[in-house]
């Protein structure tokens, strides 16, 4: 995949990570990763919600609040509320971000925090970190197919390669729907990332192809809705070692007739050394990739699963 500038994908992004000095305090809290790598790749749309909302910088620190079933947004020293500004504030933005491929939240933000929030006891001091911050929650509600994580758990180089290979693939979907959809388009969609959706899930996978048979009632469009639930929650199972390893062998299987026996035997030992975990991914990928330049197969050189994404990003050289 060739690296453009932003490929076009819109990503939506808390402020402060792009080094915005939006925080209560006057200070940001950049993120480099986002910053100086995924800038490159992204169109990055910052918001951030308690500037939106008034609330200035610097300010008094809030906190979220769950008083009876109600989950508030208060100044920690409860001089101010601001549940109901951040809450409207929050559908009225979220109204806005449709055409977003992805989402990048600050970690722990009583608004930004996607999870392990601190929510506090009305009346108390004592909190849990089971909380989502306001904004946060109204984006994952309104949004459930979109690829979202934090800061902070960007930095596991597994949940960085599978939230990056979400925000690429919905972004591929999103294109199409644009293109105007048609049922070969999405058999044609589906083929593309047959290999990738394997190595996700290989169980749900399964399950995708029947979808698209053209055996129903169902308009294009349902299908398609129905389709891309799936797909996205196929694409949301983190891969292991195994179900990489799993579909990198059927990728072998294409070059049987091409290899000698010393190149079958050389594959097949490097995906058994990366199913042991002494090679990386992008070690067979490579080997196999090598091999597809050599011996180009139609079916295998559209497959998404050998170039999720950028190679400059170099997602798959440590896990
Ligand atoms: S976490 Fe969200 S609300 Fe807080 S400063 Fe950053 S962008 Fe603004």
């Amino acid at each position: 995949m060739q690296k453009t500038p932003h490929n076009g994908i819109k990503v939506g992004i808390s402020s402060c990570l792009l080094g915005a000095k939006v925080r209560y305090d006057g200070g940001h809290k950049q993120s480099r990763y986002c910053q100086n790598v995924l800038a490159e790749y992204f169109d990055f749309q910052p918001l951030c919600p308690e500037m939106a909302i008034g609330l200035g910088t610097p300010r008094k620190t809030i906190r979220l609040v769950k008083d009876e079933d109600i989950i508030r947004i208060v100044a920690s020293d409860g001089s101010f509320d601001v549940t109901d500004d951040m809450n409207k504030y929050s559908k009225e933005a979220s109204s806005t971000l449709h055409h977003l491929s992805g989402y990048i939240l600050c970690a722990k933000s009583p608004s930004c925090g996607m999870e392990r929030v601190t929510l506090y006891q009305a009346g108390t001091n004592n909190g849990q970190r089971d909380g989502v911050g306001l904004f946060a929650a109204q984006i994952m509600k309104d949004h459930p197919l979109l690829p979202i994580e934090e800061d902070g758990r960007l930095n596991d180089p597994l949940l960085r390669d599978n939230f990056i290979t979400r925000v690429f693939a919905y972004h591929q979907w999103k294109c199409l729907i644009d293109s105007g959809l048609t049922l070969a388009k999405l058999i044609s969609f589906h083929a593309q990332h047959k290999y990738l959706l394997m190595a996700h899930n290989p169980a749900l996978y399964y399950k995708l192809g029947p979808m698209l048979g053209g055996n129903s009632d169902k308009t294009v469009e349902q299908i398609a809705d129905e389709y891309i639930v799936l797909f996205m929650q196929v694409l949301g199972t983190l891969p292991t070692r195994k179900s990489h390893s799993n579909t990198l062998a059927h990728l072998q299987g294409y070059f049987k007739s091409h290899l000698n026996s010393a190149q079958r035997i050389d594959l097949a030992s490097n995906i058994d050394k990366y199913r042991q975990g002494l090679l990386p991914l992008m070690a067979p990928l490579t080997l196999i990739n090598h091999y597809l330049a050599l011996f180009p197969d139609p079916y295998l050189v559209q497959q998404v699963y050998l170039h999720p994404h950028p190679e400059e990003l170099k997602l798959r050289y440590s896990h």
